[in-house]
């Protein structure tokens, strides 16, 4: 069984030099009560805009000793934080080497025990592929209870920046998440999914964009599909690129978009792309030359 610390009513056992005078009992007095108020938070620090970040989360943010940060977070967010807060970057981004999953629960265990109160700072929601489940679960079988605060998910948050919603009643009666990531977890059945006939959001997908396209046409889905990718959603280096299901590929490829992105694929784009062909529309030169506004 590991040590356990139960954070809301702690059993904390001391040292026994601790109790040796008056003196250390209120030292032991107050360190039981610094462990009464440790806690644990895995929070979701959004897409990247600093602004789309939970009060909830900020105000938690700003009591934790330790930052445990994920590489997918806007480091502005990081203003939130107490000044003397210790922050340790433990992110990793696809196929870079980072800090194993274990050692991060690690971490944060022996933060916890020895009385800090930890932050896990999460892109978007950290139960949204961000393995927030994981370390929640490693963190109540040690007995560590930890308090989740939702962030705006990058599924709807990087359709959105560019004028897509993920559901319409014209479009879509629903939405479905999904990792393109294919690796370990195994491939996602996307014939399955084209029969649902609802909106897809895919993370972790560019990678794999051009295999993923050509299993949706396999599974029947139209080469007319409206697709967008959106990379670096809400920063000021957000780019995206639209485009149909047949060509969507190649022109993502051709714009050089890369991780991390969003590809939405499903009538829901076509809000998208008939702005953006409006716009075109507008920005076109007229018969005697002259661009119109
Ligand atoms: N927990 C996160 C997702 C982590 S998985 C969330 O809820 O958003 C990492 C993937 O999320 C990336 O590969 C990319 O597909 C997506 N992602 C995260 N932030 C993004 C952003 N600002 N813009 C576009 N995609 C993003």
């Amino acid at each position: 069984m590991p040590e356990s610390v139960a954070l809301h009513a702690p059993k904390v056992r001391h040292p026994a030099r601790l109790r040796a005078s008056p003196l250390s009992a209120r030292h032991d007095m107050a360190l039981a009560m610094h462990v009464a108020m440790t806690r644990a938070w895995l929070i979701g620090a959004g897409p990247g805009d600093v602004e789309l970040m939970t009060l909830k989360a900020t105000r938690a943010l700003a009591q934790a000793d330790v930052v445990l940060v994920d590489d997918l977070v806007n480091p502005d967010v990081l203003q939130f934080a107490r000044a003397d807060a210790q922050v340790v970057y433990v992110g990793k981004r696809g196929g870079h080497p980072s800090t194993p999953q274990a050692g991060i629960v690690a971490q944060l265990l022996e933060h916890v025990r020895a009385g800090r109160s930890v932050a896990r700072l999460k892109g978007g929601d950290p139960f949204v592929f961000g393995r927030g489940g994981e370390e929640q679960q490693a963190l109540h079988a040690a007995g560590v209870e930890v308090e989740v605060i939702n962030g705006i998910t990058a599924g709807i948050a990087a359709p959105a920046a560019i004028g897509i919603p993920v559901t319409h009643r014209d479009h879509a009666q629903g939405v479905v998440f999904v990792t393109g990531h294919g690796a370990g977890s195994g491939e996602p059945d996307w014939a399955a999914l084209v029969a649902t006939r609802m909106t897809l959001v895919i993370y972790m997908g560019m990678r794999r964009l051009h295999d993923i396209v050509d299993a949706l046409l396999a599974a029947g889905m139209s080469a007319d599909t409206p697709c967008a990718a959106i990379e670096s959603a809400t920063r000021p280096e957000q780019r995206h690129a639209l485009a149909r299901l047949g060509e969507f590929a190649d022109t993502v490829a051709r714009a050089g978009l890369g991780s991390p992105a969003i590809v939405v694929i499903g009538g829901v784009a076509s809000l998208a792309l008939a702005r953006a062909a409006a716009r075109a529309d507008d920005e076109a030169p007229c018969a005697d030359g002259a661009a119109t506004q």
